[in-house]
């Protein structure tokens, strides 16, 4: 802001200050308002629109007819008074008459005047009408004269709204050019359906006070929440939100260059200045960079548009003391969850029952708030570019990760259509559950066995909801990642003994932590303190596990006295040599010396087991399946390594197929191999809990298969309608002379015999 609009701006707010003050009505108000403004800038023109049922209404004027006040209204987009609330954007014109949008009102007596300025009014983000000058002389405005009267509009918004002057939940449904539904493209990164509306993680501040009694104080305030909003910054550092490595290590940077940025600071105080409150400040010169910025389109400046949001909405936060994330204020209604991105403890704080999707900017299909949400069955969508700027809060949401989309805003069709599939999902997943005490027998009467992942203790109830054959995976560390610090070993016993308890007869097979590489824990770093190259193919899991023993040492002691009286099941994950699982199991067996020496009660039987993950270890498999009582195939890891292709990384996510050869014909290798020995071998990536995949891990010879609870009830029904003979035979056929496409020979196979596959 330069002095000259600083001075106008002041002069502005100090009569306005008197205005609010006194105790006239509020269309009196407004009267006045409107000839302060006029005489301030010299305008023989000065009018206020205020949006009410839905129209942009003429509520006073200084110039124009008085006869046309509540008469004369705009549709938001009509006119150039209707463009300025829809843009969310100002418009400094010498020539009114010569913009495309202008459109002539006779009952205004406005065609005197030529030239024309007008900002919009903003309430959280929503034009909530329009405050115009006009004059008759052909001149633009000032940049000075403009910027004092965004300042006033943000007045008037505090006035409007304290006089229920207008309508909010009407104005709701307008916003920066988007008056009607907008779909959102991103990346399934949990399936499901599931509608609410949005609900900002991080809140956004809702402004009470604009007009500042005493500005030195209010400067103070400024002060103090940029020093706050800095430690909290160069402390982020060290969060696990802020992990080492990619992207967010931009973020941080960027973040840090915003919060030490002298020109921002000035602004704001220029702000003060002119007399605003130190939150009308922040949002003042907010709202101006956000008009600037949409006048360029350029996604890397966008995206630091957004860095910079978040920076002047944390600042807000602290300002004003509204710090709670939403979910410290409760969910009222059915929410779809709104955010850049979040920690998987961030998510468990919410109401499961109300929570019901999940939209993010970031976010990855193995980021840990994915595998929580997956867990907890919430769909999510992530990697949806400017979510923030198109949704806001309160707007009704329908999430559809099933296709990568979401609609904002829906109009009454397209809630129907959803509607519809929505009842039709339900109708099936009431059938599925239908199937729950159906054991999973093929056609042709041969058992399959089909288990759960889980890793939280929630997720057990599953079990008997799905009538699952037991938890073929728990992931223990889940237990870490949601923890502030590394739990202790009392903790984990606990949870291990609650998980065997709620499971009952029904085996659990628990998987020691497979933490560290994108998994990472910011109470248990390398040693190095470095980020990796390399992290799924670096420091994790076992490799973790054996070099800080004490961490191996904790777990199998818990599992040890969890599993008391009991069989208990223990899978070591990345294996890569035969060593590895006799060093892990090493570890197990010292501690059970201990327990023994100590006279506990030990568990009645131990099985050992391990993932193949490491394609190296499938080489070696004569060495190793002598040791072990069961193997189960993670198809995730494993895919990435025999692809080389990061499991992570969403460029990759659709360029190579669980049905390439290269899978099938690995994992038939396996199956044959271990033919000879007493080994139970399952398969516990997501590949099995899909139909078709499933179908082909059947025709490999697979019989157990650890899925996504929600998949327990679409692959009985399936296993039921196949027969493992013929598949196998077709099996062994196509991987002795593979089709083009296996996937499509596959489909055409299933749909032959009426087996569904989608
Ligand atoms: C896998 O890699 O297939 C697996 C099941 O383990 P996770 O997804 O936990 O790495
Ligand atoms: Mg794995």
């Amino acid at each position: 802001m330069t002095s000259g609009a600083v001075e106008a701006a002041r002069n502005i707010l100090t009569r306005l200050h008197e205005v609010m003050a006194s105790r006239s009505h509020a269309q009196a108000k407004l009267n006045t308002v409107v000839e302060v403004i006029g005489e301030c800038l010299d305008s023989e023109v000065c009018s206020i629109y205020l949006l009410r049922e839905g129209m942009l209404e003429l509520f006073a004027t200084r110039g124009l007819a008085q006869e046309a006040v509540h008469v004369t209204r705009m549709a938001v987009g009509e006119g150039l008074v209707g463009t300025i609330a829809d843009q969310i954007g100002t418009l400094n014109l010498a020539e009114a008459a010569a913009h495309p949008d202008f459109s002539y009102r006779p009952e205004t007596g406005e065609e005197k005047f030529h030239s024309f300025a007008g900002v919009p009014i903003v309430r959280r983000q929503r034009a909530v009408g329009v405050l115009c000058v006009q004059h008759v002389e052909p001149r633009r405005y000032e940049e000075v004269e403009i910027e004092a009267l965004q300042t006033v509009a943000m007045v008037l918004s505090e006035l409007i709204v304290n006089a229920d002057l207008i309508d909010e939940e009407n104005a709701g449904a307008f916003g920066a050019g988007q008056t009607g539904p907008e779909q959102l493209r991103g990346l399934t990164l949990v399936k499901g359906l599931a509608s609410g509306v949005a609900v900002f993680h991080q809140p956004r501040v809702t402004i009470e006070h604009v007009v500042a009694e005493d500005t030195e104080a209010e400067r103070q305030r400024v002060i103090l929440a940029f020093d706050k909003m800095r430690e909290q910054i160069d402390r982020m550092a060290g969060q696990a939100e802020f992990g080492v490595g990619g992207e967010h290590e931009e973020v941080l940077e960027t973040y840090r260059m915003f919060a030490y940025d002298e020109g921002w600071t000035r602004r704001i105080n220029e702000a003060i200045d002119s007399g605003l409150t130190a939150e009308a400040a922040i949002e003042r010169v907010q709202q101006r960079t956000r008009m600037r910025m949409r006048q360029i389109d350029d996604p890397l400046l966008a995206d630091r548009m957004h860095d910079l949001e978040d920076l002047a909405n944390r600042l807000l936060r602290i300002v004003s003391g509204q710090i709670g994330t939403a979910a410290s204020m409760g969910l009222r209604n059915d929410a779809i969850l709104i955010a850049r991105n979040l920690g998987p403890a961030e998510l468990l704080e919410y109401d499961r029952r109300r929570l019901k999707g999940v939209i993010l900017e970031e976010g990855s299909l193995t980021s840990h708030v994915v595998i929580v949400a997956r867990a907890m069955g919430i769909p999510v969508l992530g990697r949806v570019r400017g979510l923030r700027g198109v949704v806001r809060e309160g707007d009704q949401l329908l999430l559809d990760a099933d296709h990568d989309i979401a609609t904002v805003r829906p109009s009454p069709g397209i809630i129907e259509a959803f509607e519809t599939r929505f009842a039709k999902s339900r109708e099936r997943q009431a059938a599925y559950a239908a199937l729950r005490d159906v054991l999973p027998t093929s056609r042709d009467g041969q058992r399959v066995y089909l288990m759960i992942n889980a890793g939280l203790r929630d997720d057990i109830a599953n079990l008997s909801l799905t009538g699952a054959d037991g938890v073929g995976l728990f992931r223990t560390e889940f237990q870490f990642l949601v923890s502030a610090t590394l739990p202790q070993r009392e903790r984990q016993t606990r949870l291990y003994r609650d998980v065997m308890d709620t499971a009952g007869d029904k085996p659990v097979i628990f998987r020691t932590v497979d933490i560290g590489g994108d998994k990472t824990l910011p109470y248990l770093r390398h040693d190095d303190g470095e980020g990796e190259e390399n992290p799924a193919m670096g420091w994790r899991a076992l490799r973790v596990a054996l070099e800080r023993d004490g961490l191996l040492k904790a777990q199998a002691r818990a599992l040890l006295e969890a599993g008391a009286g009991r069989n208990l099941y223990v899978m070591f994950p990345m294996v890569a040599e035969p060593w590895e699982f006799d060093a892990a199991k090493a570890v197990f067996d010292g501690q059970l010396a201990y327990l023994k020496q100590q006279k506990k009660v030990l568990p009645e039987a131990i099985r050992y087991g391990v993932m193949l993950e490491v394609p190296a270890m499938a080489e070696q498999l004569d060495l190793l399946a002598p040791k072990i009582s069961f193997l189960s195939i993670g198809t995730n890891d494993l895919t990435q390594f025999l692809f080389a292709a990061d499991r992570s990384n969403p460029k990759l996510a659709e360029r190579y197929d669980w049905l390439s050869p290269a899978i099938l014909r690995f994992i038939q290798r396996v199956v044959r191999n271990l033919e000879d020995f007493r080994v139970d071998i399952s398969v516990c990536g997501e590949m099995g809990g899909r139909r078709l995949e499933a179908l082909a891990l059947l025709g490999l010879g697979i019989r157990r298969m650890s899925i996504t609870p929600a998949s327990v009830g679409p692959i009985k029904e399936l296993v039921g309608k196949v027969d493992l003979r013929e598949i196998g035979e077709a099996m062994a056929g196509w991987l002795a002379a593979p089709p083009p496409s296996l996937r499509a020979t596959m489909s055409a196979w299933a749909a032959e015999r009426d087996i569904h596959v989608d």
